[in-house]
This record gives C-alpha cells, structure tokens and sequence, in this order.
C-alpha cells in the first residue's frame, strides 16, 4: 500500500508545525503532465492550508498545460534565476516531486544540494538518491500525483483539497497513465481518481483540455514526424522518430509540442521499444518507450546518461542528431534476443 510509515507521518507533521509559512515546490526539468499537475495540486493545497508556497520549475512548463490552476504563478528558475534563488534561500522547506535525484533538477540541482531546511520528496522514479529522510518513494505507484493525494490524505489536509488542486492531481494521473491506458491496473489508485471525481473533477472536461488542446502547427509536426520521420526495424520490434530543430522551428515548437510523439510507434503491431530524437542547442534529449519487460531505463543509463521507469524513460546525448541516431541503430542488435524474447512474451 503506498501510505507514509507512521514515523515519517509524524516527522512531516511535526516539520509543518515549526513555524513553516515560505515552502518551494520544484518538479524535474522540462516537467510533464505529472511534474506540474502533482506541484500544482500540493501547492493549491498548501495555499489553502494558510502556508505561503511558490512552485519553481526548472525550466518552462508545456504549453498544453496552461489551463492548469496556478500556472500562471509558477515561477520558472531558467526565466527569473535570481528571484527563484531568493525565493529558495527563504524557504522553510522543500519539496522535491517527480525526481529521484538532485540532477534532474537541471541547475536548481547544485541549489537543492546545498540546502540547509528541511526537503521532503515525493516521487515514483526507481533508485532515489539519499537527499533527505523525509521521502515518500514508491514505484509502483502511477504518478507522483497519486502519492500527493496519499500525502495529503495522510497529513489530514483533505478538506484544503478543492476542484482546482483536484483537476490538478487528475491531470498528473492521466498524463503519466497515457489516460489510465498503462501502469494503470491498480484497483487504488482509482480509489485516487474516485476520490478527486468527488472534489468536482469534470473528467471528460479535463480530459478534453489536456488531449485536445494543440495547435494546428503541433499536429502538422505529427503528421510530417510520422510520415516522414519514423523508422522502424520490424526484426527488432523497434522503431524511432527524429526531429532536427530546423523541423521543430519549421512547425514553430513550443515546449511540450513533442509530447507524446514517443509512443505512437507502439501502436505498431509487434513493436514494443519505441524513441524519440530531438535535436536542442547544445544536446539531443532521447525519449524511449516500452511495452512489457523491456527496461528502457537501463538501456538508457547504459548508452544515453539518462534514466526514469521500466517502460518510459529519458536520456541525452552531446553526439550530433545523425551520430546519436546511428549509436541507437548500431546497439539495436545487441538487444535483439531480449526484444524478441519480450515480444513473444506479450503476444503481440
Ligand atoms: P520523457 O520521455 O517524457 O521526457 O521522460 C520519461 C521519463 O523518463 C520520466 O519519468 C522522466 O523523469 C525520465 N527521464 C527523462 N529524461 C531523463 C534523463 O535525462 N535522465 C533521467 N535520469 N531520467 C529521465
Ligand atoms: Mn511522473
């Protein structure tokens, strides 16, 4: 059961009542769905609670997700460094959502490390780093947005739960179960879902804002990325997409644009690792993407520096787009036996 011990129940309890008033939320970089919805949700319940909270995002939060209630008072750290960094120094506390370790809070992370007040974490991502005591971990939870409601429940902070922190914890369940279509087979968390439909929640409203809500530009970038841009290597039950940023700048990006592109390719029969190439400034970030046991989160510590879950994680890499794709290409039959034992393994 993903509940607080106890013990850290207690510690928590007893770290909000010392005088806390200033708490900073941070999500990961380029946060996601869950990233903003689960610090939007906390920080709408804070609020409420009578504290004084302020979200600091790494860098900017996808457009998509603008509807989300307190966006607009997010303040991102790439954007105002100096006023985040005041904001930090004041801080009673910490908290850390959707991350397991200080890096992948790009460069808030040396911040995080210095930090003398106390940080709690809230996280679902394998292997957390040893940044505090104070750590609700669990992996087999869905979303970082499914352990802050426990978290709240916990606390006994419900009654501050209203429809916005609510649409906001949704949003987080749903953008990271691709709408409860994987890692969504634990009959607790719709006891979660069931919880926040009654603070209000409109599911087909929200639903509606966060899959439905691109621009025509984005949908045209699908269109070219799928027709044009996809590979796929049918004897590895693999295929990839890439995206130079002359591409992204032709279909005018926008953070998030690119969102979700990743897993299209699964929707291939028989396809069951997909990844995305994107080419940024001064690095190409890498998506991949799983069906079954193929764990792309070691295949990309191993090649690509990165991390995150069995079936969705992250990397980078400084090598150019072309080089970083041929890497990918050229490690495929290596993992040739494990895709193909994994593929007859879901009979797809
Ligand atoms: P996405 O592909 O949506 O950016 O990320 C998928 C998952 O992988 C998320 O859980 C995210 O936290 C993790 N992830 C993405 N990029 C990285 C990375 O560069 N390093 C690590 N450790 N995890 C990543
Ligand atoms: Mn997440």
């Amino acid at each position: 059961m993903k509940r607080l011990s106890p013990e850290t129940i207690a510690k928590v309890k007893e770290v909000l009542s010392e005088n806390v008033r200033d708490i900073v939320i941070i999500p990961h970089v380029n946060p996601d769905g869950d990233a903003v919805g689960s610090s939007l949700g906390l920080w709408r319940v804070l609020k409420n609670a009578g504290y004084a909270p302020t979200v600091i995002s790494p860098t900017d939060y996808p457009a998509f997700l603008k509807w989300v209630s307190g966006t607009n008072e997010v303040k991102v750290y790439e954007h105002e460094p100096d006023v985040s960094q005041q904001i930090l120094e004041k801080a009673d506390l910490v908290f850390l959502l959707d991350f397991n370790a200080p890096d992948r809070a790009g460069k808030l992370g040396p911040l995080i490390e210095k930090e003398t007040s106390p940080i709690v974490l809230i996280d679902h991502h394998p292997a957390p780093a040893d940044v505090t005591e104070l750590m609700f971990s669990h992996t087999e939870a869905s979303s970082t947005a499914e352990l802050v409601y426990r978290f709240v429940e916990s606390l006994d902070l419900c009654e501050y739960l209203d429809k916005d922190a609510a649409e906001a914890l949704f949003t987080g369940l749903s953008t990271d179960t691709g709408s409860f279509s994987y890692n969504a087979s634990s009959p607790d968390m719709y006891e979660v879902v069931s919880r926040l439909l009654e603070k209000g929640v409109d599911k087909d409203r929200i639903h509606d804002l966060i899959y439905n809500n691109f621009s025509a530009d984005r949908m045209r970038l699908l269109g070219y990325s799928l027709d044009q841009k996809m590979k796929v290597f049918p004897e590895y039950h693999a295929a990839y997409i890439s995206l130079s940023m002359e591409e992204l700048e032709r279909y005018n990006f926008v953070p998030g644009d690119t969102e979700g592109f990743v897993n299209y390719p699964l929707s291939i029969k028989g396809v069951i690792f997909t990844a995305l190439f994107t080419e940024k400034e001064d690095l190409v970030k890498i998506s991949f993407r799983s069906k079954g046991g193929f764990p792309t989160n070691e295949f990309s510590n191993l090649h690509f520096n990165g991390g995150g879950h069995m079936n969705a994680s992250g990397g980078e890499s400084k090598l150019s787009l072309a080089e970083t794709i041929q890497k990918f290409e050229e490690l495929l039959p290596e993992f040739s036996a494990k895709l193909k034992d994994e593929h007859r393994k879901l009979g797809n």
